[in-house]
């Protein structure tokens, strides 16, 4: 098969790590019998420096006539003190609109090799665990209607939550559909004991789970949900929730797995392109050195594979190349900890994990 993908480097490290995930694609694309054609387009401070905004129209086009975007990262402090709107930054939340995408998948995975970096007990960290959180991206509280006004003591900001069943059950599909292809088990996180938003919330996730019988679906408030994943991670597969209770617990979850430079990220919308990013910014404090650990951009692509592509054996591909480079004691600089490892390159590990491939 034949894919053309949009490469938004960015800013920073965002070419260092975007360089490695193309390196692995072209290996499955070699291996597997599929071509991969890359474009290149501006996006952040980079974009700002040479068209003067940070989300150019060419690039917007460029995206959407793409099969799917690859996504590095933007921003730096050359760009920090412009007016909020003038940011780097600003052009990934115009990107995501453009693209119509109201779905972030965030895996939050914990690799054995790497457990002594999680922040939990090690008693909670053996068992292991592996969530995928499934996030509104488009709707709720930070799109819902607010202001100030003069209230009963005076000035007072709302903001509103509200959440309608289209919306409610597009997610809802989503969630089930990547459990049909997980383990078959989703937990939906509310907060339907004091919010009307999630009692519709929780009755539209039951009426989308009838169409999906071998899916178990339980419930969970967001305050409970927040314990649970440090107190057992191991119990969550599927996990579907609001965009604010995303935005919260997607950060929680990603922080017990102990690094940053692993994490990645897809944003999904009604057809199968998708934005694939690594979770984490721009590192300028590293940008440039070969330092940058490219996993998390890698295990992007591999999303793309599975996600966009359908490519399941491509992707688990990548996957285990990873966990096998990983197992070997290989290390980019911020995996080392104390553990003694020589770190790798950038460029290092991504032969590291070409190699296994
Ligand atoms: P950051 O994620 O860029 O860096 C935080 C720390 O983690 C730094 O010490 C960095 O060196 C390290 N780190 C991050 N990714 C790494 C990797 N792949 N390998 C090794 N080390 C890595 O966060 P920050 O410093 O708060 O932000 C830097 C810039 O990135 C800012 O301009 C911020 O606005 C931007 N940012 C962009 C995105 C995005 O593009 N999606 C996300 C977050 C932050």
């Amino acid at each position: 098969m034949n894919y053309n993908i949009a490469l938004l480097k960015g800013d920073g490290i965002g070419p260092e790590i975007v360089a490695s995930a193309v390196k692995v694609l072209d290996k499955i694309g070699e291996k597997y019998g599929h071509t991969f054609n890359f474009t290149d387009y501006l996006i952040g401070g980079i974009a700002i420096d040479t068209k003067g905004e940070g989300l150019p129209k060419e690039t917007v086009e460029g995206c959407l006539a793409a099969d799917s975007v690859i996504l590095g990262a933007v921003g730096g402090p050359k760009w920090d003190t412009l007016p909020g709107d003038k940011r780097p930054e600003k052009a990934l939340l115009g990107i995501r609109s453009a693209l119509g995408l109201f779905t972030n998948l965030r895996p939050a995975k914990l690799y054995p090799a790497l457990k002594d970096a999680s922040p939990l007990r090690t008693d909670i960290v053996e068992k292991g665990f592996d969530i995928m959180m499934v996030r509104e991206l488009t709707g709720g509280i930070y799109f819902g209607e607010r202001g100030r006004r003069q209230g009963k003591y005076g000035e007072e900001a709302y903001d509103t939550e509200a959440y309608s069943v289209m919306e409610i059950e597009r997610i809802a599909r989503v969630a089930f559909e990547t459990a049909m292809k997980r383990s078959k088990r989703v937990i939906s996180v509310d907060k339907a004991n004091v919010l009307e938003s999630s009692r519709l919330w929780r009755e539209t996730v039951h009426r989308i789970a009838k169409d999906y019988p071998e899916v178990e679906c339980t419930d969970m408030l967001v305050d409970n949900t927040a314990m649970q994943i440090v107190r057992n991670p191991a119990q969550f597969d599927v996990v579907v929730t609001s965009n604010m209770f995303g935005d919260i617990l997607s950060d929680e979850a990603s922080q017990i797995t102990g690094s940053i430079g692993m994490l990645a990220s897809a944003s999904l919308g009604d057809n199968t392109r998708g934005l694939y990013e690594p979770i984490h910014g721009s590192a300028p404090d590293i940008a440039g050195q070969n330092k940058a650990n490219p996993i998390a951009t890698i295990l992007s692509a591999a999303m793309m594979l599975r996600y966009s592509f359908s490519l399941t054996e491509e992707a688990d591909c990548i996957e285990e190349a990873v966990n096998k480079v990983l197992e070997k004691g290989y290390r980019t600089a911020d995996l080392c900890g104390d553990s003694g490892a020589t770190p790798l390159s950038c460029t290092e590990i991504t032969e590291r994990i070409l190699e296994e491939i």
